[in-house]
């Protein structure tokens, strides 16, 4: 049996009748919202657990977020392990060929010369994703926002 998030994830969705699409699509106001909500939900368990532990919640309600994110995806046609590997080679260009790495006093990685910004646009576009006109639009990818 597969253990990846998306197998998971989909063979839920097919058992209980939810919404499965294969093509990145937006999806009606109301399926949207309560997306929105469960993820919300589930992040919301997350925070309770996150300091004061105990370490199993936290492993299931993290687990949860990432179910329900993976759901969130699927409905939205979105094969989202393309765009995870997508955000993994932008954080990975945060590291110059020379090995160094610039770091903030929080200990969070800084974006380097060579870094190169996620074109999460481009991955949905390869999975068949036809972005509606937009008024006033820019060049696709344009106005993509750095991890
Ligand atoms: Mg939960």
């Amino acid at each position: 049996m597969s253990t990846s998030p998306a197998d998971l994830v989909r063979e839920f969705h097919r058992a209980f009748g939810l919404d499965v699409r294969s093509t990145p699509a937006e999806v009606s106001p109301e399926l949207a919202a309560h997306r929105r909500d469960m993820l919300a939900e589930e992040a919301a368990e997350v925070e309770e657990v996150s300091v004061e532990g105990p370490l199993d919640k936290l492993a299931h309600e993290l687990a949860d977020v990432v179910y329900v994110a993976y759901g969130t995806a699927l409905v939205h046609g979105i094969d989202l392990d393309e765009v995870i590997a997508e955000i993994h080679r932008a954080n990975m260009s945060k590291l110059g060929p020379d090995g160094q790495v610039a770091r903030r006093a929080d200990g969070k990685v800084l974006k380097g010369e060579f870094y190169r910004a996620p074109d999460v646009s481009s991955v949905l576009r390869r999975q068949g994703w036809t972005p509606a006109a937009q008024e006033g639009a820019t060049e696709v990818g344009a106005t993509e926002v750095g991890a």
